[in-house]
């Protein structure tokens, strides 16, 4: 067990400020939540936009209304390594999974197996997964997709804000959809938000958000509270209390389609106003570490690159291993000195005990290699001078090449 300054793997950070104001406008009458849906659909120049509970609740209710759009349909094809939240979301929603190799300089499908496993008639929607805020190529799987009846979902869950060729990534897709959750670009403790542009897409969702349960008073002192507690627990000074509360079960990801589905209070609609400063803010704090990281590590998987110093608008640093005994050295190493560096997902989606059944035989080496030696370095706000040079000498003393002088 570690007492004394630990870094978390990623962070939002909330602000005092937006607490109180955000519980504040919440008792008081005047405050209007058409305002923010407004400012946020504004912001992302969408005609729908909905506020749910957690993004594993808005992929949920997207494919069951594109369901009931297309009866037939029920299969959704997803990357085979990707956060457990998105075969819960599909397995709730009553749907089957089908699952894609990714492509190990990228993170993105193997487009030449996505080619194939796109001929399917039973396929109701295809995700394009923008992982730890890199951008998939989500232009390409349009151009390879020729049956309109196939849903694009843009799953941006980890790139709030981010923008690719002037385009923010969420807006791409036929649908998109983000998290609000405690690792994400921005939070509002959780929550999820879906954007479409889809007609009937938009008037089935706007149909079944109204009738999800509102929060009760007591989620709503519950998020309060919660709120409270992590404007300090996520700060290094404390950081290490939370993690060596086991049940908390921090940066563990669990599979799980049990999850709670119902709307976003008024407190958590309250931290989402001034929408484009926040998000500014949070990307201007993560800006330098990830330049940092990029100089120094080299970024593998980027598309293409115009400069140099333009690094993708990361909430995670992904680095990719030569081998599992490196892995897990290096987070042995930065859990003893509490550097946040940590793995990603456990196994790939075919590796989910609960789910292996369902893909009997299908083989994914590279989503497996990638569960297996990835490596995520923190980008978020909280980092000083101190602790990159830490994080570089776990890293140098283990092999890493770098490239870049500190
Ligand atoms: C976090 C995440 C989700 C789900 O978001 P929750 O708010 O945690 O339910 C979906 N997809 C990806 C890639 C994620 O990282």
């Amino acid at each position: 067990m570690r007492i004394g300054r630990t870094l978390p793997p990623a962070a939002a950070p909330l602000q005092l400020a937006d607490i109180l104001s955000s519980s504040k406008v919440a008792m008081s009458k005047s405050f209007s939540e058409q305002s923010v849906r407004e400012e946020l659909k504004n912001y992302f120049d969408k005609k729908y936009c909905f506020f749910v509970s957690s993004g594993k609740a808005a992929l949920c209710l997207t494919l069951q209304a594109l369901q009931r759009l297309h009866p037939e349909r029920d299969q959704v094809l997803i990357p085979a390594y990707t956060c457990y939240s998105v075969p819960s979301a599909i397995v709730r929603a009553g749907l089957a999974i089908v699952l894609c190799d990714i492509e190990l300089s990228t993170l993105d499908y193997d487009y030449e197996q996505l080619q194939e496993k796109l001929a399917n008639p039973r396929l109701l929607a295809v995700l394009s997964t923008h992982l730890f805020g890199l951008p998939a190529h989500t232009e390409k799987l349009r151009s390879l997709l020729q049956d309109p009846r196939v849903t694009i979902i843009e799953d941006a869950a980890q790139a709030m804000g981010a923008e690719w060729n002037g385009k923010k990534l969420g807006t791409i897709g036929d649908v998109g959809f983000f998290s609000l959750g405690r690792g994400k670009a921005l939070t509002a403790i959780n929550g999820g938000i879906i954007l479409t542009d889809r007609e009937k897409l938009g008037q089935e969702l706007t149909k079944m958000v109204a009738i999800l349960p509102c929060c009760t008073t007591r989620q709503v002192l519950q998020q309060l509270a919660y709120a409270i507690t992590l404007l300090f627990l996520i700060r290094p000074v404390w950081y290490w209390i939370p993690s060596t509360l086991p049940f908390l079960r921090l940066g563990e990801t669990i599979y799980d389609p049990e999850f709670p589905m119902h709307q976003m209070s008024t407190f958590q609609l309250g931290l989402l106003r001034n929408i484009s400063k926040k998000i500014d803010r949070q990307r201007q704090a993560r800006k330098k570490n990830i330049a940092f990281w990029g100089d120094m590590i080299g970024l593998r998987f980027s598309r293409e690159h115009p400069s140099a110093s333009d690094y993708p608008d990361l909430i995670r640093f992904p680095v990719l291993m030569e081998d599992a005994h490196l892995v897990n050295h290096i987070v042995k190493r930065s859990g003893e000195q509490g550097l946040g560096i940590t793995k990603t997902y456990p196994y790939s989606i075919n590796g989910i005990t609960e789910l292996t059944y369902n893909f009997a035989g299908e083989y994914y080496p590279q989503a497996r290699q990638a569960a297996r030696d990835m490596i995520t370095l923190p980008v978020h706000a909280f980092i000083n001078d101190n602790d990159r040079s830490k994080i570089l000498s776990v890293l140098s003393r283990a092999g890493v090449q770098l490239t870049g002088s500190a």
